[in-house]
């Protein structure tokens, strides 16, 4: 009697076993779609080929994880957005860290492709062909650059300034744009980003001039 009332059990425990098992793969395969999984870096331009980073750009990708760095493609790129840190005196390795610890932290959603910090120094914090959260709705279709600054003015330091150049005319020429895709973030959502070059219009025509020649 025992062992036949063993017996009944089993079987459907197995059932449910396999089943569980099954709907685990369902899902994991169905929530891996379209993301990054692997840890592989995307960094291609508009024609699907791979860039090859300058030896100015220090790449140290942050982890993949939802809040920071969700491991999906960007579309076609078409423009890049500039960004200040919003954070006086911080250095470009505290707001790679920042974003970093997101995946712990939750405190928000929050990231960008590249930081330019104090002294000029350049990370790449996102990969620039994967989705980083700084512009809004135009995360899927441009690169965000943020940049450090000494004081609440936001005025960017004068190496910050020539890395920001340097960047910027490199982007465009990797992704083959004119200069006017060059965008603040506040002309995407009107926020207050670049503090500086919101509140200097002469200031943000000038950097773009300095982007042609
Ligand atoms: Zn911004």
């Amino acid at each position: 009697m025992k062992k036949l009332l063993t017996k009944n059990w089993l079987l459907p425990a197995a059932a449910v076993l396999i089943l569980v098992v099954l709907l685990s793969l369902a899902s994991y395969i169905w929530f891996a779609r379209g993301k990054n999984s692997t840890g592989e870096v995307f960094r291609y331009d508009n024609n699907g080929e791979i860039i090859e980073l300058p030896e100015w750009i220090l790449s140290k990708p942050i982890s993949i994880n939802k809040y920071s760095r969700p491991g999906e493609k960007t579309g076609k790129i078409t423009g890049v957005v500039i960004h200040y840190v919003a954070n006086s005196g911080s250095t470009a390795e505290q707001n790679r860290q920042y974003f970093d610890g997101l995946k712990k932290t939750h405190a928000t959603y929050a990231s960008s492709n590249f930081i330019i910090g104090l002294d000029g120094e350049i990370i790449e914090c996102v990969p620039m062909g994967e989705v980083a959260y700084a512009s809004n709705t135009r995360n899927h279709d441009t690169i965000s650059v943020e940049c450090c600054h000494p004081d609440e003015t936001g005025k960017f330091t004068d190496a910050t300034y020539e890395s920001l150049v340097k960047l910027c005319r490199w982007l465009l020429d990797v992704y083959d744009l004119e200069v006017d895709a060059v965008i603040r973030h506040y002309d995407i959502t009107g926020k207050i980003c670049p503090k500086y070059f919101v509140e200097h219009e002469d200031e943000w025509r000038e950097f773009l001039a300095e982007l042609i020649k």
